[in-house]
């Protein structure tokens, strides 16, 4: 008897074979003395669609909504189904008597094989599951199949991701179905129940920029010396430096003009920084994207490649920032295995740290399905350089929590002149610690340098040197990179307030899954929501529109606000871990009854930002891209009839050459015209006193 492993991917499929040696190759599968080796391509079932249930739902009509089907069906999915096929032949071969779960060990993963074998039917055989964080090498692979885990350990992970697959359905094809038919214009309305919410971060933070009344404020900053060297003092009072009125401001600067200061006290502080965690993927997301400009989704590709290609990196998809006490010996080995690739990155690590009273990296507490990101070996030559880039930020990680405490000395020293009160404050570095590994900086580290100062007592006398008077001007939060939006999808406190909701979440919490939140943002993209421009993301016209439009609406407003999306997350956290919620979905049920109500009533139509491609040549307004041709927009009130047609000669004028043809007025050499007697030709294109679009040949 043989037991059929099935995997995710073809490449996994693989990886088992190689393992066990002696495998026949055959159409789907590979066959080996005891196992039967086959693959699923992502997902091979899926919910069915709207017309899977009734064709004349094919439209996209708002009097059908809402739909909810009474029983959720799926089918097979069309460009995967001989693999389908395949597998379904190989589980009724009598010949079979077990089935292991191999694919990713992860919610998606679980569905992906779950929807599979629902779809088939199990045929009585005992199911297993493949389940592991580890890079999948051979002794790793040998090692589950001595020991696979009965499946039922994780039928909560199945029963959570099914349960999110169908609630982002309802909400997703009904919303999508709606705010489409309403607001539309021929323009697609995604809704979904991650991507709106942080869509509504993205929006709400242009709005705050936009509506910033930026205010002056002045600083008054001494610089005192005396036989023992100088120092730099800011005015304060009342814990603070900031001075609104600038005649205020001018009065302590001619008060403490030329005067003498007199040392009022030092403090001395001796402080300890311990080293960061582990990284999440989310965490590593947010410092690729400061140090080398990665988005979350380059990262997370980069990281799947060290782990399933390189086998360099464990499973990447994880949110746990520690190890658990079992991981242990892996950790010993792996440092053992990496200090001889790495030794200058090793050479200050501390042994005894390595234990499991180093509750910061190893807590069983705080360990989700996998454990942070480590290395598993040195990175291959081969490895692309920004796979590397990776590789080292984790390789670094792993070894700084296993480094000492950076050590610092704090001093504050406060200087009167007469009443007024001057702070200067100083560090000086004890002991680097873990501190060494992160010698270079980042572009948005603000930490200050270490400042040495003199070695002042209380009654010290300093003459005022120089008194400078600095104008400021305070500013808007900045516009959103990556790292500061996966920053906010994950703030636990703004999503999750009770003690007990922070207890059900171990790892990364908030909006989306560490699985899920790079997409979210490539799709807010792609609709046309959000524009990237170099680091940063800022919403659109159109982004804008659809929140403040579902803002109008009590229920649907749900949607545009995280920090109710992120109570839906927990509930599917809840199911994760093993809570009967068996209303949820009743819920999410009356949830879409309800929207589809509400925006029966909305009536405001979505009007496209024109786009401008220049400036009439003939009266200087915006010319616009109209539906045959980029015309002027004072045709209608001047009737300024300027306009370049689409298509000339039978060639499209695209909007690149309308801009040229706009601000040079004329093009470079464009080939594909036709002549009226059928005959190709190339010309430039050029614009006449009188706003004609002429050739030139
Ligand atoms: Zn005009």
């Amino acid at each position: 008897m043989k037991s059929l492993i099935l995997t995710e991917k073809p490449s996994v499929a693989m990886d088992y074979a190689k393992a066990l040696g002696n495998c026949a190759r055959h159409d789907g599968y590979l066959e080996h003395d005891k196992y039967v080796i086959t693959w699923a391509v992502g997902h091979l079932v899926t919910l069915k669609m709207p017309e899977d249930y009734d064709p004349a739902l094919k439209t996209w009509a708002f009097e059908k909504l809402p739909i909810i089907p009474e029983m959720f069906d799926y089918k097979i999915l069309d460009k995967t189904k001989n693999q389908f096929f395949n597998i379904q032949k190989l589980l009724k071969r009598s010949d079979i008597e077990s089935i292991l779960i191999g694919t990713d060990a992860g919610r998606e993963g679980e569905v992906i094989a779950r929807l599979i074998l629902n779809q088939i039917g199990i045929m009585n055989k005992t199911v297993f599951r493949l389940w592991t964080s580890q890079a999948l090498t051979e002794p790793v692979i040998r090692d589950l199949l001595r020991d696979p885990e009965p499946a039922e350990n994780y039928d909560r992970l199945w029963d959570a991701g099914i349960c999110r697959q169908k609630a982002d359905w309802l909400v997703g094809i009904n919303a999508t179905r709606a705010a489409t038919a309403k607001f539309g214009s021929g323009e697609m309305f995604s809704i979904g129940r991650v991507q709106t919410a942080v869509l509504a971060l993205i929006v709400d933070r242009r709005r705050e920029i936009e509506n910033f009344k930026p205010e002056k404020y002045w600083i008054v900053e001494a610089l005192f010396k005396n036989e023992k060297g100088s120092w730099l003092g800011k005015w304060i009072k009342d814990n603070e430096s900031i001075i609104k009125a600038k005649d205020q401001a001018e009065a302590i600067v001619l008060r403490i003009k030329d005067k003498t200061g007199l040392v009022d006290k030092v403090e001395k502080e001796q402080k300890k920084q311990a080293p960061p965690q582990l990284y999440s993927l989310t965490e590593l997301q947010k410092d690729a994207n400061k140090l080398y400009g990665f988005t979350a989704k380059k990262t997370l590709d980069l990281a799947q490649a060290l782990y399933e290609e390189h086998k360099c990196l464990s499973y990447p998809r994880t949110d746990s920032r520690v190890m658990g006490s079992k991981n242990l010996d892996v950790a010993k080995k792996k440092i053992d295995l990496l200090q001889k690739d790495y030794p200058d990155i090793f050479k200050d690590l501390v042994p005894g740290l390595v234990s499991l009273e180093n509750k910061r990296v190893f807590d069983d507490e705080k360990l989700t399905d996998h454990h942070a990101l480590i290395p598993f070996q040195a990175v291959p030559a081969a490895a692309k350089e920004d796979e590397k880039k990776i590789y080292f930020m984790v390789l670094k990680r792993f070894a700084a929590v296993f480094h000492a405490d950076y050590e610092y000395e704090q001093t504050i020293i406060w200087t009167a002149v007469q009443d007024d009160l001057f702070k200067t404050t100083g560090k000086i570095t004890l002991k680097e610690g873990w501190k060494k590994l992160y010698q270079e900086k980042s572009e948005e580290d603000t930490e200050e340098p270490d400042e040495k100062l003199p070695a002042l007592q209380q009654g010290d006398a300093g003459q005022v040197l120089k008194v400078n008077l600095k104008e400021e001007q305070t500013k808007p939060k900045p516009d959103y990179t990556e790292a500061t939006l996966l920053t906010d999808m994950t703030n636990p406190a703004k999503y999750v307030s009770d003690a007990e909701m922070k207890r059900l979440f171990k790892g990364d919490i908030g909006l989306g899954t560490q699985a899920t939140r790079a997409a979210i943002i490539e799709t807010l993209i792609e609709r046309s929501y959000v524009e990237r421009k170099v680091k940063k993301l800022i919403a659109m016209e159109k982004g804008c529109f659809l929140i403040d439009n579902i803002r109008k609406y009590q229920t649907i407003s749900i949607l545009a606000f995280p920090e109710h999306t992120g109570k839906w997350e927990l509930e599917l956290e809840r199911i994760a871990q093993g809570e009967e919620r068996s209303d949820f979905l009743d819920d999410i049920k009356a949830f879409v009854r309800t929207i589809i109500e509400e925006l029966k009533k909305s009536t405001t139509q979505y009007q496209k930002p024109k786009n401008i491609l220049g400036k009439c040549p003939l009266c200087g307004l915006d010319v616009v891209e109209t539906p045959k041709a980029y015309g002027c927009s004072g045709y209608k009130e001047k009737g300024c009839n300027f306009k370049i047609w689409k298509t000339i000669a039978g060639k499209n004028i695209s909007e690149k050459t309308a801009e040229t043809l706009l601000s040079t007025k004329k093009s470079k050499k464009l080939k594909g015209f036709k002549s009226k007697a059928g005959k190709n030709f190339e010309a430039a294109l050029y614009i006449d006193d009188q706003g004609n679009v002429k050739f030139q040949f």
